[in-house]
């Protein structure tokens, strides 16, 4: 053992005795649990990793990190691990036991630690008929999800949330615990909404809630040799129905395994799944033309709000995956045709899910002081994931997803979407230009030396490697 190392010994130890939280170092037992992401499919062999208890915690861990000369990436789940770079070298510093949630349902806001996920927050604003603008997922967590947009089902109703973000307290790249409001902090209030997690380590957001108790809500399956009917169908309809519906056209494949319920095992969908913020009588009359086409199963009912969490069939359990998706300017007639013709019916598909989500209504509308997205310029989004639970299924799900992602290459909008882009790339590729360079200015001010490994990276105007070629050539009208 040199010098070094037992310098670097003591700091360990002086961090795990400064800590309520835990630290482990390779070779240490629960290592490999302490990295291990949500995405089975990620392999990171970070430096160190610390599981912090507490704000306190977090400060004390990056304080560390930096007199390490160590970078430092935050994550809360592990959900959007695919794109992060290799952490080799680095902290890997995990909030998951930074769970608490406070609602207020008089102010009608919810408190939620860094490590919350969307049913940590759903499930008890929903005894108080408040909702949270949470996605399909109940087990992403709140502060990624947050911090790249998040779009869900009251999303053309109510906007990203990242835009109903009230505060965030984080510990900046110096290791100070600070609050970042509409008063305080602006530039670093603005960035961590919508703009990814590139300026700090959060450790709790607020963020206001809607009176919405239950909504018209569920799922029309269709076999997906009627794919074309049905997406086409689907298509048509988005542009007839008003803010209070978000909703998505999907090809499902379900595995053939025990645990898929017996009418869906091994078997291929055309899927609408679709939300209204209202009564029964309207969303019946609403989705009436839909239902019309006669699906197989149809769940579309009367729900309470925390039960949307259930509308996307989302894996309950970590597993492995690959993913990715994009921004769409426009769904229209050829669009449908080309995505059909590498994923419909008669294609080798692998791809578990290719869902498109409609978008619009707030979402198209700047935000009222919003931050990094304040509104979306694009239509539609794609996001499409096979599961890989052997590894000789990767490459094949990778090749999918990106033929999907090419077949509607003429219809891509300007950038991506924040949260669905898997593939590594910058902050540059799914933020609108005008918000990319604020944020490099922000992220050379409070991190200069770049120590906070984001999903997405942030370069400084002078190192930027440049930027990314969209093949975007779509000029057509909406849809
Ligand atoms: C099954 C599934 C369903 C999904 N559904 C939706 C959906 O409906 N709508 C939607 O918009 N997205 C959705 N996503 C995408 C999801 O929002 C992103 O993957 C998001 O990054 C996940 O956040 P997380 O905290 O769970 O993941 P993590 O991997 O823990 O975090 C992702 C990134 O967020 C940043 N981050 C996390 N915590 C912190 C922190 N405390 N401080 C600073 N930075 C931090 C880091 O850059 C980190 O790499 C879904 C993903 C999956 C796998």
């Amino acid at each position: 053992m040199n010098i070094t190392d037992t310098m670097a010994d003591r700091d360990l130890d002086a961090l795990r005795a400064a800590l309520a939280g835990q630290v482990f170092v390779p070779g240490e037992a629960g290592y490999d649990q302490a990295r291990q992401a949500w995405n089975l499919a990620v392999d990171t062999r970070p430096a160190v990793v610390v599981e912090a208890e507490s704000a306190t915690d977090v400060a004390h861990a990056v304080r560390y990190a930096r007199a390490a000369g160590m970078r430092i990436a935050p994550q809360g789940t592990g959900h959007g691990a695919e794109p992060l770079e290799p952490l080799d070298g680095a902290m890997l510093l995990r909030t998951t036991r930074m769970r608490q949630v406070r609602i207020d349902p008089a102010t009608r806001t919810a408190r939620a630690e860094a490590g919350a996920v969307w049913a940590d927050v759903t499930v008890p604003a929903g005894q108080h008929g408040l909702a949270a603008l949470a996605g399909t997922s109940p087990n992403v967590g709140v502060t990624g999800y947050t911090l790249g947009g998040g779009l869900g089902w009251l999303a053309r109703r109510y906007g990203l949330a990242a835009n109903s973000v009230t505060a965030a307290e984080l510990v900046t790249p110096d290791g100070e615990l600070v609050r970042a409001d509409a008063d305080h902090e602006s530039d670093l209030f603005w960035a961590i909404r919508g703009g990814g997690g590139s300026v700090g380590v959060v450790t709790a957001l607020e963020m206001r809630l809607y009176p919405v108790a239950e909504l018209y809500a569920g799922d029309l399956f269709f076999p997906i040799a009627r794919a074309a009917e049905v997406l086409h169908a689907w298509r048509d309809w988005t542009a007839t129905v008003p803010d209070e519906v978000t909703s998505l056209g999907r090809l499902l494949r379900f595995p053939p395994l025990p645990e898929i319920p017996e009418p869906l095992r091994g078997r291929a969908f055309a899927v609408v799944e679709a939300a209204y913020l209202g009564d029964a009588d309207t969303g019946a009359e609403l989705i009436g033309p839909l239902r019309r086409l006669g699906p197989e199963q149809d769940t579309v009912a009367m729900i309470p709000a925390p039960a949307l969490a259930q509308l996307n069939m989302d894996p309950p359990q970590p597993a492995p995956d690959r993913g990715d998706g994009a921004f769409l300017a426009g769904f229209p007639d050829a669009a449908i045709d080309a995505l059909l013709a590498v994923a419909g019916p008669d294609a080798d598909a692998p791809l578990a899910s290719i869902e498109i989500r409609h978008l619009g209504g707030a979402l198209a509308r700047p935000a009222s002081g919003g931050g990094a997205q304040p509104a979306i310029d694009a239509s539609y989004v794609l996001f499409a994931v096979g599961f890989t639970p052997t590894p000789n299924l990767v490459a094949a799900a990778s090749a999918q997803a990106q033929a999907v992602k090419d077949a509607l290459a003429p219809w891509h909008a300007g950038y991506d979407y924040y949260n669905f882009e898997q593939t590594p790339a910058p902050a540059r590729a799914v933020l609108p230009p005008a918000s990319y360079r604020r944020l490099q200015d922000i992220k050379a001010a409070y991190d200069p030396d770049r120590v906070i490994i984001s999903a997405h990276p942030v370069w400084s105007a002078q190192t930027d490697p440049g930027g990314i070629q969209r093949s975007s050539t779509y000029q057509g009208e909406h849809p």
